[in-house]
């Protein structure tokens, strides 16, 4: 039984400093004495990405960052399973982006963080690193996944509903794959994917996520979109409605899926499964090309978005890709 632990910053590592907290706790000590004693003392190994960062401070090159350590790691020195610890603000989009990058990987990859420093009593640092660890040896955990506050989430369901509750994430449109206790109480496997051979890396690209609200105009908008990004998440109202007697809005969303820039639309509520022309205010957009995220979350959706460029995918093809599941990031079986 053997981990790999890839270190990435975040709270769980942080200590004080006069400007806030700053990535420098001695995270190797901590865990050699937390497993030590345990079945998986001297079982795990760990290497700190350099730099450390507060994950607000992540981008599509820290996802790669990651990822190679992971098959780096894979290929000198099998392990059983791994483990990345992430800071919690954009620990979703992570988990997400590993999961279309690493669906050919063999071993469970469990993400995890916490909101209080190791070094605070009563800290979420312990039980959350304890159970991701328990989570990658279980032999039931496949894919990526994401462990917080004693529940074990799908990676590319999972989402930060709090910045301050140790229960920060959950998964709206998918259950829990686990919730610990004595035993764990597993539900059902991940629904797989089509998986996706060969991943290019990931490279930053121009994908903006704008927020509608009411009242916004057409001028508005086309300044939002102006110069063309290489793909739109629009996050629209309900199951993916956009104001549709607001003169010109539609035109404009038209206009960039004409210049051949995907967009892809998405719900603002927290549970959503995105219908495009279920009402009339979406039936514009969808006739023009846009599609919808379905039941995707926001961090899902962008991720997935970064991914496919990467590959190389434009405009339709694109399009065409965000209602495929590459690796369980949406639900399939529904048949709508
Ligand atoms: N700002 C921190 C980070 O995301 C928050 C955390 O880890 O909880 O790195």
């Amino acid at each position: 039984m053997s981990v790999h632990i890839t270190y990435t910053g975040g709270t769980i590592g942080m200590v004080d400093s006069p400007r806030g907290l700053v990535p420098g706790a001695d995270l190797e000590s901590w865990l050699a004495d937390l497993l030590d004693g345990t079945d998986l003392g001297g079982q795990v190994t760990l290497t700190g990405l350099d730099p450390l960062i507060d994950s607000s401070n992540a981008a599509p090159g820290s996802w790669q960052q990651i990822i190679k350590d992971l098959r780096t790691h894979h290929a000198d020195r099998p392990a059983q399973g791994y483990v990345v610890l992430h800071g919690t603000d954009t620990m979703a989009y992570t988990s997400a982006a590993l999961s279309y990058a690493l669906a050919d990987f063999d071993r469970p990859v469990v993400v995890t963080g916490s909101q209080l420093p190791l070094g605070v009593v009563g800290s979420d640092a312990a039980p959350n690193v304890t159970g991701a660890l328990r989570a990658a040896t279980s032999r039931r955990a496949v894919g990526v996944s994401l462990f917080f506050g004693h529940h074990l989430l799908a990676g590319n369901r999972a989402t930060k509903t709090s910045s301050w509750a140790f229960q920060g994430f959950t998964s709206p449109n998918a259950v829990p794959l686990a919730v610990t206790g004595a035993p764990w109480q597993w539900t059902r496997p991940s629904e797989a994917g089509t998986g996706w051979p060969h991943p290019k890396p990931y490279e930053r690209h121009d994908v903006v996520v704008i927020d509608l609200a009411p009242g916004i105009t057409a001028a508005r908008l086309r300044a939002l979109l102006t110069p063309l990004p290489e793909a739109v998440v629009l996050r629209a109202f309900g199951v993916g409605n956009v104001p549709s007697a607001e003169p010109g809005l539609a035109d404009v969303i038209a206009e960039v899926i004409g210049a051949g820039v995907a967009v892809i639309v998405a719900s603002q509520c927290y549970e959503a499964e995105v219908l495009l022309g279920h009402y009339e205010a979406g039936d514009a957009i969808a006739r023009a090309g846009a599609v919808g995220s379905r039941d995707m979350t926001l961090e899902a959706t962008y991720a997935k978005v970064q991914f496919l460029l990467s590959q190389g995918l434009r405009g339709d093809e694109l399009s065409q890709w965000m209602g495929r599941s590459i690796a369980g990031e949406l639900t399939t079986s529904r048949g709508r």
